[in-house]
């Protein structure tokens, strides 16, 4: 079964009770728009059920985890960048700027990106 959290805006996003350009869904993720794309392409990848960041992530979410990045490459196929490549960022507590406490993956791609990807 999935957990909800009628506070978590993504949740809310999974439930279609705030609109969202969702590009791909299944039964265990939702990828769409970010509202502020930092790059040409930028999509998250959010999983259904909520867990609100990487480092709470449990070993009996090891499906979940998965499903996310399985999601990445069929979404990357559909945004027509799985050939010239794309980043997968997770922002996890502060130091990274994690704004939103449900799980995300950033996929970002459309430009030629630098490393390290910090000034
Ligand atoms: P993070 O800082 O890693 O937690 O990323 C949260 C991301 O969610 C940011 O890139 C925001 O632009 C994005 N975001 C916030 N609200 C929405 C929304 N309603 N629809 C799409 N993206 C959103």
């Amino acid at each position: 079964m999935n957990t909800y959290d009628q506070d978590c805006l993504f949740c809310r996003i999974v439930r279609e009770e705030i609109p969202a350009k969702i590009v791909f869904r299944n039964e265990h993720v939702v990828a769409f728009r970010d509202i502020t794309p930092v790059a040409p392409r930028h999509v998250l990848i959010i999983p259904v059920t909520h867990i609100s960041s990487l480092s709470e992530l449990k070993s009996e979410d090891e499906a979940i985890a998965g499903q996310i990045l399985l999601a990445a490459g069929t979404v990357a196929e559909i945004l027509g960048i799985k050939a010239s490549g794309y980043r997968l960022v997770f922002n996890s507590g502060s130091d990274a700027m994690q704004s939103v406490f449900h799980i995300h993956a950033h996929l970002i791609g459309g430009q030629q990106m630098g490393w390290p990807p910090f000034p």
